[in-house]
């Protein structure tokens, strides 16, 4: 039996381990210059210099800038249900409503026309999420958010380096949010980083931190949300290496791209025109059989895969109250088709040559 390619890998190296240790071993371990240094690199590298401020979770960094752009009771913020529940969570967190609104089939992201007909008095934001690392139509959405005075904000948590013609994802909202989680294109063990206007910027600062800049002046009720440099300094070292990994994502998509092109019953993930893609997953459809093909693909083959995301959020028992009635055909239709196939930096030339001949095998097998 062949050694089980898993569907994700972290990378951490000697240098992420030295990087701890020095941190350890200055004594001075909450958040401090490590955190400090990695928001402004993280800002500098990823999203065109825009102020960055570091938070514990991904989460957390949703949470905090949907309250410093002032979401709250009474509000109505867009959001797809196709995705991770911290998007629509964070939303239910601040008071406001959850309105889930469906995706475009060929990128799995918040699709504008159906956004425009879902915005109502009530609506302050749009929420999208640009999934599996691919970039949503940024412009589209912008636009609409202009022309009818509501917000734009995004969940960049999965696209560490996308972008659409030539424009870093992170910089088109008010804030957008990055997690550090293990499984992302890059850790800090856990974490998360904000983007934003240094209005909200500021704002998110103070709620990191019980509300205050200024030590036992505070200004605000918070949160402790803080990282820590123990974190931060993981991060800075990986935020050196992603840019390396995202490459190697995209050779090995491009690989399985060029593998699984023209077998019946499978589709592979496009790239709109001017995007580029970092493959946080290489999410396939098929047309039937998912979950036979998942299984098979793990015991035939010891190949891992993902299937993100099984139930659209308007389903789930924590959110389907937000959502009674609600069907949205595009989500529903990818929750049974999608299977994420690993892609990430650690596989050789023979798993992604293992994975392209199990998937071709299992899918004909079931025809
Ligand atoms: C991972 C993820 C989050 C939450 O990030 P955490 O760092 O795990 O809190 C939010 N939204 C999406 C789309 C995610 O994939």
């Amino acid at each position: 039996m062949n050694d089980f390619i898993p569907p994700a890998k972290p990378i951490i190296g000697d240098e992420e381990r030295a990087a701890v240790d020095a941190v350890l071993r200055s004594g001075m371990v909450a958040q401090g210059p490590q955190v400090k240094a990695f928001e402004d690199e993280f800002s500098a590298a990823l999203v065109a210099g825009r102020e960055c401020v570091a938070v514990n979770s991904g989460t957390a960094g949703l949470h905090l800038g949907l309250l410093a752009a002032g979401i709250g009771p009474g509000d109505e913020v867009i959001v797809p249900s196709f995705t991770f529940a911290a998007t629509g969570n964070s939303v239910a967190l601040t008071g406001a409503t959850p309105v889930f609104v469906d995706i475009e089939p060929d990128y799995f992201c918040l699709d504008p026309k159906a956004v425009a007909a879902a915005i109502t008095d009530r609506t302050a934001a749009i929420l999208p999420v640009h999934l599996y690392g691919h970039p949503f139509d940024a412009p589209a959405l912008r636009k609409l958010a202009d022309e009818r005075g509501v917000r734009l904000f995004e969940d960049a948590a999965q696209a560490h380096g996308a972008s659409l013609n030539g424009q870093q994802v992170g910089t088109f909202g008010d804030f957008a949010m990055f997690s550090l989680y293990p499984t992302k294109n890059m850790t800090s063990g856990e974490g998360g980083m904000v983007s934003a206007t240094p209005e909200i910027a500021h704002r998110v600062r103070l709620l990191r931190n019980q509300g205050m800049e200024r030590q036992y002046a505070n200004e605000l009720v918070g949160f402790n949300a803080r990282m820590t440099d123990i974190h931060a300094a993981i991060g800075r070292v990986q935020l050196g290496k992603v840019g390396g990994w995202t490459e190697q994502r995209q050779a090995n998509a491009a690989y399985l791209n060029e593998h699984l092109a023209g077998l019946d019953g499978v589709t592979t993930p496009p790239v709109a025109p001017g995007g580029v893609h970092v493959y946080h997953q290489y999410t396939i459809r098929v047309a039937e059989d998912r979950d036979r093909i998942v299984t098979a693909l793990r015991e035939e083959w010891a190949v891992g895969s993902g299937v993100y995301y099984p139930i659209p959020n308007h389903r789930l028992e924590s959110l389907a109250k937000f959502a009674p009635g609600l069907e949205l055909p595009e989500t529903e239709k990818a929750a049974a088709e999608v299977i994420s196939l690993p892609v990430h930096p650690s596989l050789s030339e023979a798993d992604l040559e293992r994975i392209a001949t199990a998937v071709a095998a299992v899918v004909k097998a079931g025809a």
